[in-house]
């Protein structure tokens, strides 16, 4: 079988589609009913729990659990303060990055549907001596939905708390790189649903449960995982989440490391990945000839793997990440090549876990 080049047509829809809801951190559901449609035909049954979190399961009657998981929350903003001229401040959702705020056109979530507003910024000519003059921070950032005073954006339907998003969309960059909003992480929620896809597509057989998870709350500290890691209380997680690509410009490497979007996907160690489970991962690479890069984590990985790691008494958990530019802006780009083979990978480790394989390392 040669492997495939492109994504296919109707998966990609579905991306886009995906990738154009908008999914803010705590205000999930709309992007998890999406992302269950789309799996529900691959899966024996679903469920979700009280926060959102939504897991499609194969073999839902096996006692030894697989689980592979992605996060499904966009970082965001909320409503904060709203002055008695009608400018509001926010408070971020995840981390959400000021920088890049001024001119941006945004989408207010409320009771009555989106309101459409702007990140307004003082014109250049306003602005005296600009080479020493100050950058966009948290505290100097303020939303115009075009109103003059705060009753009249209460009439519109916003109040302190409301979520708030960018307008950006999907698309696609010579041919290769996939753009959009919170590519990080519902390209992965993406790519778990893809690998779903193969496994009915390909009629394979598990040995074990398969809990597909898309996980609510990563953004905010991983706590989506920690909910739902002891509702399924698997045997062995792996991982997937993004990383940085560290080839775009003002990006040292002697601090990121040195990481390409489009040579396949990253392999991290560290404590919390169970090495068993990574040994064997890396072999399925090496036997299926899919290229690899591989990175080392100080402490904790910063992904939902220490949440399911450290779950239960411990759990051999393991993380595959694709390389991504822009983290955390509304451009973040990922490769083609990195999500098929990403898919590609966690396929063949699937096929690769005997049944109830014991990952302890002393034996
Ligand atoms: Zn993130």
């Amino acid at each position: 079988m040669t492997k495939a080049k492109q994504v296919d047509k109707k998966s990609l829809q579905f991306l886009e589609q995906y990738i154009n809801n908008p999914s803010p951190t705590g205000f999930e559901s709309e992007g998890q009913k999406l992302w269950l449609e789309y799996i529900k035909p691959y899966v024996d049954e679903t469920f979700v729990d009280t926060y959102g979190t939504a897991v499609g399961v194969i073999n839902p009657e096996a006692k030894y659990k697989v689980v592979i998981e992605a996060h499904a929350d966009e970082i965001s903003w909320f409503v904060h303060y709203i002055n008695e001229k009608g400018f509001i401040y926010v408070r971020r959702n995840g981390g959400s990055d000021h920088i890049i705020a001024p001119s941006k056109r945004v989408n207010i979530h409320t009771d009555n549907g989106i309101v459409k507003a702007v990140f307004g910024w003082p014109a250049i000519h306003t602005r005296s001596g600009y080479e020493k003059e100050d950058t966009p921070k948290l505290n100097n950032i303020f939303l115009d939905c075009g109103c003059n005073s705060k009753e009249e954006v209460e009439a519109l339907g916003v109040h302190v708390g409301c979520v708030i998003t960018y307008e950006d969309e999907f698309m696609v960059l010579n041919k290769n790189y996939f753009v959009g909003r919170a590519l990080d992480n519902r390209i992965g929620g993406f790519m778990i649903a893809e690998v779903a896809k193969r496994l009915k597509a390909n009629k394979k057989k598990l040995p074990f449960g398969l809990y597909i998870t898309n996980s609510v709350q990563e953004e905010i500290g991983l706590r989506g995982a920690e909910m739902i890691v002891q509702r399924i209380k698997p045997d062995v997680a792996i991982i997937t989440d993004v990383c940085h690509d560290t080839q775009t410009p003002l990006i040292n490497k002697i601090e990121q490391g040195d990481f390409f979007a489009g040579k396949g996907p990253v392999l991290t160690y560290a404590p919390a990945v169970q090495n068993n489970l990574l040994k064997q991962i890396i072999k399925t690479a090496n036997d299926n000839k899919i290229p690899f890069q591989r990175l080392a984590a100080s402490r904790a990985t910063g992904t939902d793997t220490d949440a399911f790691a450290y779950a239960n008494g411990g759990i051999a958990a393991a993380l595959i990440s694709l390389p991504l530019r822009y983290m955390h802006t509304t451009v973040e780009m990922v490769h083609q090549d990195d999500v098929l083979n990403v898919i590609e990978l966690i396929y063949q480790t699937l096929l690769s876990i005997r049944e109830n394989q014991n990952f302890n390392y002393i034996q």
